[in-house]
């Protein structure tokens, strides 16, 4: 069971919410942005976003992290009730260094899938099992995913978390991230 290490008001851009942190047995620091009263309740909408420091935070258009991101708080902002959950494994859990590694071996005509296995690294390495915990700290069984990515559904089935609905997320493809996204769908099964 989860240990909760802080919680505290978190005004932001696209509504008010609340940012707990938690103590994990993993040095990762993740974040929970809640909004609303969350305790036990059913089906809410929740976002559970890798963290992606060139996309999220320098607006790189070399993926559709930052869209999605911001996308998924304008629509919790506006809803009674709702999750962010943040985790912290940059470049699909490879770090930082790695990605960019990655990009550098893109840079030179390969896809993000050749990219990672020519650096021996996989092809995704994240975890979502800090996410499962956060949910039933919040006794919460059943949820609407935001996600375009059913292996992030399947994990969550498997750890008995139910996804009553699958709520997309649509964002633009840019000339930039047209390759990567159509990699993402042919090659990792996403539903763009
Ligand atoms: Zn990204």
């Amino acid at each position: 069971m989860l240990e909760l290490n802080a919680k505290a008001k978190l005004p932001t851009i696209f509504g008010d919410f609340e940012i707990y942190t938690f103590k994990f047995p993993n040095e990762e620091e993740h974040a929970v942005v809640v909004k609303g009263e969350i305790q036990g309740k059913q089906d809410i909408p929740v976002r559970i976003h890798s963290e992606c420091l060139t996309g999220d935070v320098l607006g790189s258009k070399r993926c559709d992290c930052r869209d999605q991101l911001i996308t998924s708080l304008k629509f919790l902002g506006k809803q009674e009730a709702g999750m962010l959950i943040y985790l912290r494994q940059e470049g699909r859990g490879i770090g930082l260094l790695n990605k960019i590694k990655a990009y550098s071996l893109q840079d030179q005509g390969y896809d993000t899938v050749e990219a990672n296995l020519m650096l021996g690294l996989p092809i995704d390495k994240r975890d979502y099992s800090f996410a499962v915990e956060v949910l039933k700290y919040f006794g919460i069984t059943s949820i609407r995913l935001m996600t375009n990515n059913p292996a992030k559904m399947d994990f969550l089935t498997d750890n008995d978390i139910n996804v009553s609905e699958r709520i997309p997320i649509k964002s633009e493809p840019t000339p930039y991230d047209e390759f990567y996204l159509s990699t993402k769908k042919i090659r990792m099964g996403h539903q763009l």
